[in-house]
């Protein structure tokens, strides 16, 4: 729970800074997502008129799926400029940021996630990790294309089609 105490709030308002167990974002049975460690966060409350404004900033350490190869990497969730106002009244001894510093965090999560920019992703026909190398589906690039056979086959001279084409009277 990160916590603020109201009461130590002054003229130039009050800042905490430390850590939280990553436990807070609740990401146990999460499939693409998984804490690496502490949230570390720093931040700074302020008396405004009827509201207590907080901000500052919150970051930690995840693993993230790739969304094209399915391997998990490491990242860096930031929260640069977390910033929420709460009503004083309601928190007369003591102000609770969590919940936001958790959504924050988790907006920070891409809904693609990518291990690299340029992820070449798994084969769709046998699940081959393209970034590890090609697989046999696809053919090696300058290779014999498909079409080669039909070249040849037109190239021919006296040539006909297999099946009955239309006879323009070749002698
Ligand atoms: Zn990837
Ligand atoms: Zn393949």
């Amino acid at each position: 729970m990160i916590r603020i105490e109201t009461s130590q709030i002054g003229e130039n308002g009050y800042t905490v800074d430390g850590e939280e167990s990553g436990d807070l974002l609740d990401l146990a049975q999460d499939p693409v997502a998984r804490s690496l460690g502490p949230i570390r966060y720093e931040l700074t409350v302020e008396a405004a008129g009827s509201e207590l404004v907080v901000r500052g900033w919150a970051e930690t350490e995840l693993r993230l799926r790739c969304s094209r190869c399915a391997q998990f990497f490491s990242t860096t969730a930031r929260v640069s400029s977390f910033l929420h106002a709460y009503e004083s009244a309601e928190h007369p001894d003591f102000l609770d940021v969590s919940d936001d510093v958790r959504e924050d965090l988790l907006l920070e999560i891409p809904g693609f996630p990518l291990c690299q920019a340029g992820c070449k992703g798994l084969c769709a026909r046998c699940g081959q990790d393209l970034n590890e190398g090609a697989c046999g589906c696809v053919p090696p690039e300058g290779g014999p294309s498909p079409w080669s056979a039909l070249d040849t086959w037109i190239a021919t001279p006296g040539s006909r089609p297999p099946q009955g084409g239309p006879g323009r009277g070749r002698k």
